[in-house]
């Protein structure tokens, strides 16, 4: 399975740009800016950077995003995230991008804008595709959704392709947000929402209804309620499940006890991710793996998965159809 996984030409549909930052890569950075007090020696760093507990892991992300000065660091962590990435024969994925947190942080748009397009341009040379999702770190308010907004259409840099919402779900209502998603979908971004991670089913139908959501991240607690579930099914909206990040926040007990099984037999779209994947010691390979051992998939049900991804993204048609034609390679010789 572990062979056969890594042969598949995988996609990744949910993935933060700080959260993607691996040792290596935060090594550079701290290096490069020592004054943020990030330890400079790997055997320090690794130790920083175990997952010990969610403050814990609140703690190292903002520690990574205090040395994002310019370009020259956004590059680096571009082509770190482009690097690990191409080393699972990952082919594509959409990246979430904060403009709000850095631009706040004292980084000048033109900056960030430039590292972007380095950065993408040195992973397509590595094989792997970058596509953007600028998004709204919810629980900094309107006025964020207002300059997220305001940045994504202004500048509308190569790759971006959708418009999204993280942060924490509690108290922070998606329908509040529902003018900017409104007004990006009008401009041609996609609408993909974080909803139903940390709160019940009816974010997720909020994110639906109000920010007309053509993805989910996360959903996880869409199980709670038939009705969604079917509307999720019948609508053709997929979810970006990301397992082992569910487990490390403590959403979910175990890969197991994951829901995802329950979303599987329902009939709802599900792709696997990773989220924030060196803080969880994820990788886009051990989703797959741990999904398919922990529910004894087929590897044609592991394949599934990953067409499920190629078709959740917003990849041009042709490039769909050839990955699609790859997976299936994959998978007949695997028979
Ligand atoms: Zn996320």
């Amino acid at each position: 399975m572990r062979s056969f996984v890594h042969a598949l030409p995988k996609v990744e549909l949910h993935v933060h740009l700080v959260g993607s930052a691996g040792v290596d890569t935060v090594l550079e950075l701290a290096r490069r800016h020592p004054e943020a007090g990030v330890p400079t020696e790997r055997a320090e760093l690794e130790r920083f950077y175990t997952f010990r507990d969610f403050d814990h892991f609140l703690k190292v992300y903002w520690a990574v995003q205090s040395m994002l000065k310019g370009r020259a660091d956004i590059h680096t962590l571009v082509v770190g995230l482009a690097r690990e990435l191409a080393r699972q024969n990952v082919r594509y994925a959409e990246v979430t991008v904060t403009p709000y947190n850095h631009i706040t942080d004292g980084m000048a748009g033109d900056e960030l804008l430039a590292g972007l397009e380095s950065g993408r341009a040195e992973a397509a040379a590595l094989g792997v595709d970058l596509a953007w999702c600028f998004d709204i770190p919810g629980e900094k308010g309107l006025v964020a959704g207002r300059e997220t907004l305001a940045f994504a259409l202004s500048e509308r840099p190569d790759g971006l392709v959708s418009f999204g919402l993280a942060g924490p779900e509690a108290g922070v209502g998606r329908a509040q947000f529902a003018p900017f998603f409104a007004a990006a979908r009008d401009a041609g971004l996609h609408s993909v929402p974080h909803a139903g991670e940390t709160t019940g089913p009816e974010t997720v139908w909020s994110a639906v209804r109000d920010l007309r959501a053509e993805r989910i991240g996360h959903g996880t607690s869409c199980v709670d309620d038939p009705a969604l579930m079917e509307h999720l099914v019948l609508k053709g909206i997929p979810l970006e499940v990301c397992p082992t990040s569910n487990v490390r926040t403590r959403q979910v007990a175990s890969i197991e006890a994951h829901p995802v099984r329950q979303m599987l037999d329902a009939g709802v779209v599900v792709t696997l991710n990773t989220d924030d994947p060196p803080f969880f010691g994820a990788t886009l390979e051990g989703e797959y793996l741990a999904v398919a051992t922990a529910f004894d998939l087929t590897p044609a049900q592991v394949a599934t998965l990953a067409e499920n991804a190629v078709l959740a993204s917003f990849l041009p048609g042709g490039r769909k159809t050839s990955l699609l034609e790859e997976i299936a390679d994959v998978l007949a010789s695997a028979g």
